[in-house]
């Protein structure tokens, strides 16, 4: 007799190749086109077939590190849905707190010029455009991937303040002049042991900048005050341990009130820095 493939069965085959049962019970969900609360409340639900296969696949590429985001298509950032793919970084949960000290230096009536550079899948710009509708917001990526993917988001969400821009750095910007200017870019050095599993399957461009892992600030700093209006704003994402060297860097060139920020962990992973 054929014993039919249970969303009970299906969860313990994710166990048994050593899925974590939330993410097995969002990839069925995902499968199913129900919602994981449905999964759990209906484990003698029967899946078809066509399901079962398409369950199958996906766990048997979670099993080989494939993300999360990247086998849903999608990620939530500040309670926003965006659409992710692997021509763009997964948003990570340190960066809604990059978005949180931005917002705490706009205020909610200004129309300030905003430049956020690298922006990948576009969750910065999105979250700031759903929480202060009148800046101006200016988004660049040197990967027109990752813009088209951005696109979609923008889009999706309906914001009208953001203009995407293919550039790399300040290369297609001309004389343009901002209030802040805001970066989340790739920090990590080239011999970083966190690049494995996982973040392998990230776009390399998205995630290393060169041998030190500070060439992006570097390039990013080479240019950034010809594009700053007077009392401008800059604010960095940055690796646990760079702060130290980037507030050096900022200092060099005369940046004021430069301070760091922890995230959630503890760890400081902003710089803000203003010029005169
Ligand atoms: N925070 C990311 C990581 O640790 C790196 C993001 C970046 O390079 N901007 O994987």
């Amino acid at each position: 007799m054929k014993i039919d493939y249970t969303v009970e069965l299906a969860l313990q085959d994710a166990n048994r190749i050593n899925i974590d049962l939330l993410d097995a019970e969002l990839l069925l969900a995902h499968t199913l086109k129900i919602s994981r609360t449905n999964i759990i409340s209906r484990p003698e639900r029967i899946l078809t077939g066509a399901e079962a296969e398409v369950y199958k696949g996906l766990i048997e590429r979670r099993s080989r590190h494939e993300p999360i985001a990247y086998l849903l298509g999608t990620k939530e950032f500040w309670s926003l849905d965006f659409i992710i793919t692997s021509d763009v970084l997964i948003p990570r949960p340190e960066t809604e707190c990059l978005v949180q000290e931005l917002l705490e230096q706009i205020p909610i009536d200004k129309s300030l010029d905003i430049l956020e550079m690298a922006t990948g899948s576009g969750v910065i710009a999105c979250a700031l455009a759903s929480e202060r509708p009148k800046v101006n917001i200016t988004a660049t990526d040197k990967s027109k991937k990752a813009l088209a993917i951005a696109k979609h988001n923008v889009e999706n969400q309906g914001h009208k303040n953001i203009k995407l821009v293919h550039s790399d750095w300040f290369s297609s910007l001309g004389k343009s002049k901002f209030d802040i200017i805001v970066a989340n870019p790739p920090y990590l050095a080239e011999s970083d042991h966190h690049l494995q599993k996982d973040l392998l399957f990230e776009p390399k461009r998205a995630l290393v900048a060169g041998k030190t892992g500070m060439e992006a600030y570097n390039a990013i700093l080479d240019k950034v005050q010809k594009h700053l209006n007077s009392s401008g704003m800059i604010i960095f994402e940055h690796g646990f341990d760079q702060d130290i060297t980037l507030k050096s860097l900022l200092k060099e060139r005369g940046f004021l009130g430069i301070v760091s920020k922890l995230d959630y962990a503890g760890m400081p992973r902003m710089t803000i820095a203003r010029t005169l």
